[in-house]
């Protein structure tokens, strides 16, 4: 904070006092705003994973998918499972389960890139959004993500490596859906039938909704 006055004045006691006062509130402002925006941090943020939250997810896919519309640009969803994680918990108990959702957030949020979004959908569940990537990139992608995925041990509870896999689902726009219910529904189909096929593998939504004229 930088004071200037008129040539020859002093600043007095009072005077400091009076600025002391006014910085007090200024700091008490700037606290606040800090806070703040810790806390619309926090709301869009999973606090296990560090990933973004179901909110956030919903947020940017609806962005994503107006800007998809205006600009005839692909965009594409995979959704991911983690396959019989029930197991996990049960023979490794719950910190253990939670740090292999850790270990699996990590695998995905260094595999892409600064302008897709993964997301922790809920409990075992993921979204990974892909601006301008059609289905082929996104399956390409997915696949990587599952070797990755199953080829990694988690560390568990002291150390105990805990070897997991999971089933994915892509659908894109505009090929597979033309709403973002609909993108959502189509990936999540796809991971049905990935589970139903043998769990451990990425399916693609079929092209059964052709685009609108
Ligand atoms: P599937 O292959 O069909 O997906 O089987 P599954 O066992 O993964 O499916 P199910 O939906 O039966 O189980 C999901 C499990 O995920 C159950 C639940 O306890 C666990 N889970 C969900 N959220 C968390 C979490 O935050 N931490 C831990 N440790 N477990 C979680
Ligand atoms: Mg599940
Ligand atoms: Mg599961």
């Amino acid at each position: 904070l930088t004071v200037m006055g008129e040539e020859g004045r002093t600043f007095s006691q009072e005077d400091g006092e009076t600025l002391l006062a006014l910085a007090r509130q200024a700091a008490v402002a700037i606290d606040n705003a800090h806070m703040h925006r810790v806390i619309a941090k926090q709301a869009l943020t999973d606090g296990l994973t560090g990933l973004s939250n179901h909110r956030a997810f919903q947020d940017q896919l609806r962005n994503e998918v107006e800007r998809s519309q205006r600009f005839g640009l692909p965009l594409s969803l995979i959704l991911l499972d983690l396959d019989e994680f029930k197991q996990v918990n049960d023979l490794h108990g719950h910190l253990a389960g939670d740090t292999v959702l850790r270990g699996v957030a990590s695998v995905l949020r260094s595999a892409i890139r600064e302008i897709d979004m993964a997301a922790r959908y809920g409990g075992e569940e993921f979204a990974i959004v892909l601006p301008g990537t059609s289905a082929e990139g996104a399956v390409r992608l997915a696949e990587r993500l599952r070797v990755a995925v199953a080829a990694r041990p988690m560390g568990g509870g002291e150390g105990v490596p805990v070897a997991c896999t999971a089933s994915f689902g892509v659908a894109e726009m505009p090929g597979n859906a033309q709403t973002q219910v609909d993108l959502i529904a189509a990936a999540d189909g796809a991971l049905y039938a990935a589970k139903q096929g043998g769990r451990n593998r990425v399916i693609a939504a079929a092209r059964n909704r052709a685009p609108r004229a």
